[in-house]
């Protein structure tokens, strides 16, 4: 079993991937080929944004997103001390401050209450993650920066194409990043990313920013990055965003399953009833970690743990100097999570051996 199946999913669309890199390459159009404008074209028409912009990687995406907002030194931005690291590290790469905000134990998703203790005269922005696929609740975190004059960025990398509210994640926010490395809920087979808005002017800035920030060719108008979107990696994507709802479709097959069948057994994810998530992870929560762990091991079944050290405890932040036990949901969730295999073509027999696995680890 495995814990994602990059390769069966290889194996059911090799035609249709081998007929598009077959057209980049006999092209030789590697940079800003074709197959960039027509996939930001299906990926804004399928999230509902009128701006979907390609670019190198989900850090890219958020990056140039804090780029575009006009992030710098001084700055204090918002986010989750619960998610991967590369939600906090562009906020301080760029010279700002990450201040972190504790999460809601059922969403593993920042707590808006939280938020509004955490707000101060520097504070610009808000970067809530939507964790595991399921939205981050967008339409309250939304609320509480328009009170305070604060501009919103959803992480969207794990959530491509969930809903919130009937919305598509990445279009229910000022701007929005997603991740289409390969683990991701739609992912290439190298790296890339997008960003996300409805805002023209924004946009207008992303794309020069992630083109060395040219107005026009050799004419530099700021300056910028090299963050464009692969040609290969576009026409690819092309071909799996074809296929991503009925993958989803049976995603949630498997996810509702597992929560079958652990309920008891251990802490199941909550899905909130205005969300509809991707389920880039199924992450379940036992005080008996280790124990799970090391019997699914083993029985030869992967599962991992994201994530095992909350931001604020991690030696790159650690000049911040921020107390211990300082976000207490974190810190106890990171020591009980675990993640289990999740892809669409697990069968009803591998989640049977998944969850009786577990009921014997615990028993
Ligand atoms: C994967 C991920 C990123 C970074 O995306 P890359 O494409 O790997 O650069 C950022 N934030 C979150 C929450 C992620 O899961």
């Amino acid at each position: 079993m495995n814990f994602i199946d990059l390769q069966e999913q290889f194996r059911r669309y090799r035609p249709e991937i081998m007929a598009e890199i077959e057209e980049v390459l006999g092209s030789a159009q590697f940079i800003m080929g074709p197959a960039v404008g027509a996939l930001e074209g299906m990926l804004a028409a399928h999230t509902g944004v009128r701006h979907a912009i390609g670019c190198a990687s989900g850090t890219d995406a958020l990056m140039l997103g804090l780029m575009a907002l006009g992030v710098k030194a001084g700055d204090e931005i918002i986010v989750p001390d619960f998610t991967f690291f590369a939600t906090a590290e562009i906020v301080a790469f760029l010279g700002a401050t990450p201040v972190f905000v504790d999460i809601s134990e059922e969403t593993f998703n920042i707590d808006p209450l939280a938020i509004e203790k955490s707000i101060t005269r520097r504070t610009r922005g808000i970067i809530p993650v939507s964790l595991f696929g399921q939205c981050a609740e967008l339409e309250k975190v939304n609320a509480i920066a328009a009170a305070n004059g604060l501009w919103v960025m959803e992480d969207a990398a794990q959530s491509y194409g969930a809903l919130h509210w009937g919305k598509r994640s990445g279009s229910l926010t000022r701007i929005a990043a997603t991740s289409f490395f390969p683990a991701k809920p739609l992912g290439c087979y190298g790296e890339g990313g997008a960003v996300f808005t409805n805002d023209d002017g924004i946009a207008a800035t992303v794309r020069q920013l992630l083109n060395h920030g040219q107005s026009e060719r050799y004419k530099h108008a700021r300056l910028g990055i090299n963050g464009r979107l692969d040609t290969l990696q576009a026409a690819i994507l092309k071909v799996k965003l074809r296929h991503f709802e009925e993958e989803m479709a049976a995603k949630r097959r498997v996810a509702d399953a597992y929560r079958a069948k652990l309920a008891g057994v251990v802490k199941v994810p909550t899905v909130l009833p205005h969300n509809v998530p991707v389920w880039a992870q199924f992450t379940a929560r036992t005080d008996r970690r280790e124990k799970v762990l090391d019997h699914l091991k083993s029985r030869g079944i992967p599962a991992a743990v994201h994530y095992p050290i909350p931001l604020h405890r991690q030696e790159a932040f650690s000049c911040l100097e921020l107390p211990e036990g300082a976000f207490p949901v974190s810190c106890m969730v990171s020591q009980e999570v675990f993640s289990l295999p999740m892809h669409p073509f697990l069968t009803e027999a591998d989640v049977d051996a998944v969850c009786s696995s577990i009921a014997e680890a615990l028993r």
